[in-house]
């Protein structure tokens, strides 16, 4: 007898497998995907692995094979293992990230009347008893929803129950409408000659001109009979009649939804690279035959030629009969990088991203996986692309936070991810940034992956724009009230006069979150974690959202004595209004998360601004799309100090990465660039690296506190989050589990393991519920929270990104 391991996709399966023996007449492999009963349900699962011994006394046996062919290969199984592990994930979600969009289906339970009722047992019904098998009878079957509506959940069972001995009933399990499916369509296809059919044609002219015309359209190969119908203008009985001749049939075939039909790429040849291009080209060229796992960091700024090298190293892992995938951040995964590859490799990329239609993501993973396209390229999830034959994998932009799976379980970081991967099969991964994460850098430094680096940009004439920092604190002493300091006033007008485009660009949606000294800049932190104190309106209090450290909020700023020590955030509603009123003849276009709610409206916004119906875009992080349009010569960030000083440690990593975004984008085409960045800290090492476009500088610095704070990459995360629509019950649970942590880190000697906390987050009710959280910090808090049980309305993210 032989045995399987499977992981099964119920919420009580957690992180393990269950063993079921295989039934002889069932052939089994590690990957595939089966039915198997759990607890009196049929349940979909995945074989994880196989072995000659049950690991428990009694097993069930596997009810069918879903789909002959296995769903994961081998080292997506491990790799799915490696994620439930590393994440603390249940098994199942780990495996659903490699499935086909839309796999996943559930069992539903039917109940059908016997075909002979016993006449003993229907004189013996109950009214009850009765009704449930009229029911049943009446519709041939009933779904078990159908009975529950009428009987209630409980009754339903009992009577079924009962129905089934009195030998009334069956009870079979069917499962649910498969979501999706191959897309199959009419088409129309000549059962005759080409030539034999125009003759025909000819015939027919007289008498019945459709059918002649139709006849005339088609060619050899099928033509889709709503395409045929509409070109000709004629309806199906002109069909029928051609049919009836025998000159034509109605075939159904199966179609691809392809995200790309409506464009055309022209193919494209690389340019002859630069001698830094040429230099990084060669480094991993010479390691990708063979290359077991090695990481390349490229940094370069961005029109350094970064992702001419990945096309580059992807066409010699093409030419050596390998395949790649390329991760992009969703927001730049625009129609313009997508052509740059589908140029490169035309027929040949498949494109895999979540706004895609269910259908298309299914066909371009059936695509992908019957080895049809050179290159995968997409969001986050497009590292599980069943892609065989890898090669390859390049993340561009791989310091960007939406590469972590932040929303639900598993809480993956596709780069950790692609490395895993990479590991695994044996390939080679390319990590490119302008501004690479600082734990990338870092690992790099230490050696793990290897640097290459694009110093310059590719353009000479593009060079890169002159960066102003202004201290709003000389502005403030000058007299000046308006979010505008002077210098940033005058460029605007310029830009107006000028007829050109100016954009004006807020770090973070703007409330007021922290103090700081309008005279001196100074912001008030936590003495223990060092994190910024955040005001809420609610209390009167300055609170620590790591360690619920608090402070009464003072009167006069405790580095100089001033009293203007304020709260500071300003939103984009508050930047439209205020830009009104100083530039009145300006048009203003507002771009943040209030007014983009649709799927195609940032395209909207941004057809709208590259049309030049508005002069000024105001908006947040996701105005950095805007960032390259020709006529824009200006960028104004209105405060670099909201985003600075967010309770986070990464918090001066990310302003850097925005900062630089901003001022490495600004008039990259055509007119010189001019980027005005306000601050009352102006001081701040990372407004003056991102206003000098030097990495380098803020790398030194940010590491050292870093090192000196104890924070990644110097020790590693968890992050505990509770939620409850109760204020006090959430707080006690979260100082339930505090006291349990801290008693099982005492009792198992793990002295290094900090518990920070717990804490209200930074957003301390979300969606009707509160929140409170418990950071975990040291080499290893994995180990300590594998052995401790969540109960309902706990999250767990290891290695999180955002602590606020
Ligand atoms: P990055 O990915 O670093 O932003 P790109 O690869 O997009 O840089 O290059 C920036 C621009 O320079 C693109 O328009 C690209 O086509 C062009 N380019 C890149 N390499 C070369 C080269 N060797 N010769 C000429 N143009 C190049
Ligand atoms: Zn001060
Ligand atoms: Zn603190």
């Amino acid at each position: 007898m032989a045995y399987a391991e499977v992981a099964v996709n119920s919420p009580m399966a957690q992180r393990r497998t269950f063993c079921y023996a295989i039934p002889s007449h069932l052939t089994v492999n590690v990957g595939q995907a089966v039915w198997v009963p759990f607890g009196p349900r049929l349940l979909q699962g995945i074989v994880i692995e196989l072995s000659d011994h049950p690991a428990v006394e009694e097993v069930r046996e596997i009810a069918a094979v879903i789909d002959r062919r296995p769903m994961l290969d081998l080292a997506q199984v491990e790799l799915a293992r490696w994620i439930s592990q590393h994440y603390l994930s249940p098994l199942f979600d780990a495996v659903a990230l490699m499935l086909p969009p839309g796999f996943e289906r559930k069992a539903i339970t039917f109940i059908y009347p016997v075909s002979n009722p016993p006449e003993k047992s229907l004189s013996s019904l109950t009214p009850q008893q009765r009704g449930a098998f009229n029911l049943v009878k009446r519709k041939g079957r009933a779904g078990l929803g159908e009975v529950e509506k009428v009987f209630g959940k409980k009754g339903a069972k009992l009577i079924i129950a009962q129905l089934l001995r009195k030998e009334l009933v069956t009870k079979e399990q069917e499962l649910e409408r498969v979501k999706i499916r191959p897309k199959v369509v009419s088409h129309l296809r000549l059962m005759v000659a080409a030539d034999e059919a125009k003759r025909e044609a000819a015939r027919l002219q007289g008498k019945a001109p459709r059918q002649a015309s139709l006849l005339n359209l088609l060619t050899a190969e099928p033509m889709p009979l709503s395409h045929a119908k509409k070109q000709v203008g004629c309806s199906t009985s002109v069909v029928a009649a051609l049919r009836a001749k025998g000159l034509v049939s109605l075939e159904e075939m199966e179609i691809r939804r392809d995200p790309l039909s409506h464009r055309r790429f022209i193919p494209s040849s690389p340019p002859s690279l630069t001698p830094a291009q040429q230099a990084a080209r060669q480094t991993i060229e010479e390691s990708l035959p063979g290359g077991k796992g090695v990481v390349f960091l490229l940094h370069g700024v961005t029109g350094s030629g970064k992702t001419e090298i990945y096309l580059h190293a992807l066409a010699q892992a093409v030419a050596s009969g390998k395949r790649g995938i390329v991760l992009v951040p969703e927001i730049a995964l625009t129609p313009q990088i997508i052509e740059r590859f589908a140029s490169r490799f035309p027929n040949r990329v498949a494109v895999l991203h979540s706004q895609l239609s269910l259908g298309e993501q299914f066909d371009e993973w059936q695509r992908t996986r019957e080895g049809e396209v050179d290159v995968v390229i997409g969001s986050r999830s497009a590292i599980f692309a069943p892609q065989p034959d890898l090669g390859l994998i390049v993340i561009d932009e791989e310091h960007e936070w939406t590469y972590k799976q932040q929303d639900r379980a598993p809480r993956y970081h596709a780069r950790e991810v692609a490395i895993k991967l990479a590991e695994l099969v044996g390939v080679v991964v390319i990590l490119g940034s302008a501004t690479p994460d600082v734990e990338s850098f870092y690992r790099a430094q230490l050696g793990q992956y290897r640097l290459l680096q694009l110093p310059q940009r590719i353009s000479l004439d593009s060079s890169l724009p002159q960066v102003e920092v202004v201290d709003l604190r000389e502005e403030l002493k000058t007299g000046n009230r308006s979010i505008f300091s002077r210098s940033l006033s005058q460029a605007i007008s310029e830009v107006l006069t000028s007829e050109e485009q100016a954009i004006l660009f807020l770090n973070r949606r703007g409330s007021a979150t922290f103090i700081q000294c309008r005279n001196c800049g100074f912001v008030l932190r936590c003495k223990r974690c060092n994190v910024p104190l955040t005001y809420h309106s609610t209390g009167e209090d300055l609170v620590c959202h790591q360690c619920n450290y608090r402070i009464a909020t003072p009167q006069f700023c405790p580095q100089c004595w001033s009293g203007r020590i304020k709260f500071l955030g300003i939103g984009t509603q508050r930047v439209e209004t205020e830009a009104g009123h100083a530039f009145p003849g300006a048009k203003l276009l507002r771009w943040d998360r209030d007014v983009t709610r649709g799927r195609r409206s940032h395209e909207q916004i941004l057809d709208k601004f590259l049309a030049h119906e508005a002069d000024i875009l105001i908006g947040t992080q996701m105005i950095a799309k805007g960032l390259d349009l020709p006529l824009v010569t200006l960028v104004g960030v209105i405060s670099a100090d909201t985003g600075l000083h967010l309770p986070d440690f990464r918090a001066a990593e990310r302003s850097f990465q925005i900062l630089s975004q901003v001022a490495g984008r600004a008039g990259r085409r055509f007119l010189p660039g001019r980027v005005i960045i306000q601050t009352y800290t102006p001081e701040h090492y990372t407004v003056t690296a991102a206003a000098r476009h030097d990495f380098a500088a803020f790398y030194e610095k940010e590491i050292g506190y870093r090192r000196q704070y104890n924070n990644p990459p110097f020790s590693r995360l968890a992050r505990l989050v509770y939620t409850h629509p109760n204020a006090s019950a959430c707080q006690r649970e979260a100082e339930r589990m505090g006291r349990l942590l801290h008693n099982e880190r005492d009792s198992r000697g793990m002295p290094d393991l900090a518990i920070i906390g717990p804490a209200p987050t930074f957003v301390p009710r979300l969606r009707g519920r509160f929140r409170w959280q418990i950071i975990l910090r040291g080499s290893d808090p994995s180990c300590l929270l594998e052995e401790i049980p969540l109960p309902q309305g706990w999250s767990l993210d290891i290695d999180p990104l955002s602590l606020v």
